[in-house]
């Protein structure tokens, strides 16, 4: 297939390197040309301009930032959605909110195109492994479409309902991840604090009712697990900056349905008082740190 792949950065590199690995014709575009030539480098079409990109192509993939770049790419005067073949499917994976996800996908559907919302979770990792989730919104029809092409990325994919549902999906799960990460920090503390060996603790909690993935897989006190960022300074991994980017769009879109998030809007706060910190660039388990710190 001829694909277009807006968006190499740290999620959209590795998912356009796998997408070539799978044989298909890629033409990628990104802000940042060092980005580019990394890609064109392992065998990908560079162009100019974002409209190049699209012209042919049978399907159209985007992992960008935010809701505002993902409209001025797509919207307006220069965007490409006027390019774009109506035959063609686009993919948008970047985790915005769901109504900029909504009204994009409505503008698609005018100019006759197939456009459906699929953000991810699996972080870089699962990027660079090829074993990301992708949580979608579309039709059944669409998603359906977007399957084969997204398996060759990832290694699930769930149709969470139509339009802008996959965003609303994603949030809520970034939500409690963001929940139970600060619970897990905290227990972690107290015990230490009480002269408990946080490796001990954590196997005991593991075995308890207290389990939970931050715990199992990601364990936030340094030393813990290996692999986890918390073992390499919370280098790498789930930038904090990000996860208050989504826990911004949790307590918005609470606010849109007056759902009460007591807990999704301390999360919040916690980790813009983090990120104010200067630790923005650091793995969000990082914030096991503002409770070493303050005890
Ligand atoms: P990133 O900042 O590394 O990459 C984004 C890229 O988009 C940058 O290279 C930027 O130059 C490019 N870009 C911005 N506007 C553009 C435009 N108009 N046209 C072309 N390129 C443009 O971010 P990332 O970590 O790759 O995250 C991308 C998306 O994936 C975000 O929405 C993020 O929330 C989501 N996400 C990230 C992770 C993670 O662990 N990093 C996990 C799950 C989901």
């Amino acid at each position: 297939m001829k694909i277009a792949f807006f968006g190499l950065g740290h999620m959209g590199g590795p998912m356009a390197t796998n997408l070539l690995k799978a044989g298909h014709e890629l033409t990628v575009f990104d802000l940042q040309s060092a980005l580019v030539d990394g890609l064109a480098a392992q065998g990908a079409i560079a162009v100019q301009q974002p409209a190049d990109a699209v012209i042919d192509a049978d399907v159209v993939i985007s992992m960008l930032p935010s809701g505002k770049a993902v409209s001025s790419l797509y919207l307006g005067e220069q965007g490409i959605l006027r390019h774009i073949a109506s035959s063609a499917l686009v993919i948008d994976c970047s985790t915005i909110d769901a109504a900029t996800a909504k009204h994009v996908s409505r503008q698609a559907q005018q100019a006759g195109i197939s456009m459906i919302d699929a953000p991810v979770s699996g972080g870089v990792a699962g990027a660079a492994a090829g074993t990301l989730t992708f949580i979608c919104g579309g039709s059944e029809e669409q998603v359906a479409q977007a399957e084969p092409v997204l398996l060759q990325m990832g290694k699930k994919v769930f149709r969470a309902g139509d339009h802008g549902a996959g965003q609303t999906a994603k949030l809520c799960n970034n939500m409690l991840l963001a929940i139970h990460m600060i619970g897990t920090c905290e227990a972690l503390q107290l015990g230490a604090d009480h002269g408990l060996d946080p490796k001990v603790l954590s196997e005991i909690m593991l075995a308890s009712s207290g389990r939970n993935w931050s715990l199992e897989l990601y364990n936030p006190w340094p030393g813990v697990m290996e692999n986890a960022p918390a073992s390499r300074g919370y280098a790498g991994g789930f930038a904090v900056n990000l996860m208050n980017k989504d826990l911004g769009l949790a307590v918005e879109a609470a606010m849109d349905s007056g759902t009460n998030t007591p807990l999704g809007a301390l999360a919040k706060s916690l980790y813009a008082l983090h990120a104010s910190e200067g630790s923005g660039q650091l793995d969000f388990s990082s914030i096991q740190q503002m409770f070493a710190r303050d005890s």
